[in-house]
């Protein structure tokens, strides 16, 4: 049975790679077997498109029970469990061409395989900086690819996916010559369904007022509406009042699976890898131009600084309550070398910062005041004196716990703390 792995179809500006799914099923008299795949790729690296996605579809002679996972137009698309194998009826390659723009930093790729293939290419190419070079010769199958080989890595990771812990989106998508233009999805039928349904996320960001599950950039896509549980999205697929669509499909993801973060050191955090690091706070967070909040974390000796950008929102107002001693880890992407750009933080314990003030006379009642350098403390009123300060524990204004950035900050593969934590 053929398995196709694509990536790197869409650029900056055009484009997503998922729509050649449609375009794919619309030409091909093969059935979808199983989900279509979608695979978010390291979003480190720098010059990647925006949501850094591959694809991966298994395609063949469908057999036995069918479920209902899309629709173009007015027929469905339906997914099969058991199948027959068949050999690819269409070219693919002259698909991808048709659809993807011409430009330097788009490189599409597509790799045809028998099976999947070892899962330590996806881990590799979620987590690292792979030098695709050394995929080519790895490849298990036939692969294409226009404008240099780059996307083999991502079209290689995508059929390599082990699907561990994965959610579901369902994608609306527009007619190619609507692609351009602004597009009307209704707010409030995306914070009714954020709001009454638990398997679904990242719908609505309340506090941002920002309407998630519509894209802002030039796209094939219309919407998109993640959840936990693939049966109850063409339910809510109902809810949404938008323009017309042309056709939706129901992609197995690893989105929100926090796959691409590691539990590291310090020294072991690389440039472009993302890391959960323990450690101390070991400087004031403090703000800077642009509305950038950071701060440093200190263990083993070694210091890495902390750097939550303006669009994380709210989240730096949290974070800048954190204090030298507090100990957390922090989960994010190094993107920069000395920097981790914080995606979510669990603080662990909260130090406790004690204060001495002057204490109260015992006779006046009133505060006593501090006698310059040689110590001590005496009442205005009277004229007693102290020698014993008044120990205080400052009230903490955060508590142990996790805390995320706001959905309008949230990357694709960063799993929501709704959805529980599994690293
Ligand atoms: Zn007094």
């Amino acid at each position: 049975m053929p398995i196709l792995g694509i990536d790197d179809t869409d650029s900056r500006t055009e484009m997503c790679t998922t729509y050649l799914t449609i375009e794919i099923l619309k030409n091909s008299n093969l059935d979808l077997i199983g989900f279509p795949r979608l695979v978010r790729l390291n979003p480190n690296i720098p010059l990647k498109t925006r949501g850094n996605a591959a694809i991966s579809l298994t395609l063949g002679r469908g057999e036995g029970k069918k479920e209902v996972v899309g629709r173009i137009g007015e027929e469905s698309i339906n997914s099969f469990k058991r199948y027959r194998e068949e050999r690819m009826d269409i070219d693919i390659m002259s698909i991808i061409e048709k659809f993807s723009p011409k430009e330097k930093d788009t490189n599409p790729a597509l790799v045809i395989g028998r099976e999947k293939n070892d899962e330590n290419f996806y881990w590799d190419a979620v987590r690292e900086f792979v030098d695709y070079a050394k995929v080519v010769d790895k490849v298990k199958g036939d692969f294409w690819s226009i404008n240099g080989q780059v996307g083999i890595v991502g079209a290689n990771a995508a059929i390599s996916w082990p699907e561990r812990n994965p959610t579901y989106e369902l994608i609306a998508y527009l007619e190619r010559e609507m692609w351009s233009g602004s597009h009307f999805v209704d707010d409030s039928s995306s914070k009714l369904i954020e709001r009454t349904f638990v398997d679904t996320f990242d719908n609505f960001d309340f506090k941002n007022n920002y309407n998630a599950i519509r894209p802002t950039t030039k796209t094939p896509v219309l919407f998109g509406i993640r959840s936990i549980e693939p049966t109850r999205l063409i339910d809510y697929e109902r809810y949404i009042k938008s323009e017309p669509f042309s056709s939706f499909v129901i992609y197995k993801t690893n989105q929100a699976t926090d796959d691409h973060l590691v539990e590291r050191t310090i020294e072991e955090s690389k440039l472009y890898s993302s890391s959960i690091i323990r450690g101390f706070v070991s400087s004031e967070p403090s703000w800077s131009r642009g509305g950038i909040l950071s701060f440093d974390i200190e263990s083993n000796g070694k210091k890495i600084r902390v750097v939550a950008m303006e669009p994380t929102k709210e989240f730096r107002t949290l974070l800048s309550k954190l204090t030298r001693g507090d100990e957390v880890r922090v989960y994010g992407g190094i993107t920069k070398v000395g920097f981790i750009n914080i995606e979510k933080i669990e603080v662990i314990s909260v130090s406790r910062i004690k204060e001495i003030r002057p204490p109260l006379c015992p006779k006046c009642k009133t505060r006593m005041e501090s006698v310059g350098r040689s110590g001590g403390f005496r009442c205005r009123k009277c004229g007693a004196r102290s020698n014993k300060g008044e120990e205080r524990t400052e009230n903490r204004e955060i508590a142990p716990g996790f805390y995320e950035v706001p959905i309008i900050a949230r990357r694709h593969l960063a799993r929501p703390l709704k959805l529980g934590i599994v690293k």
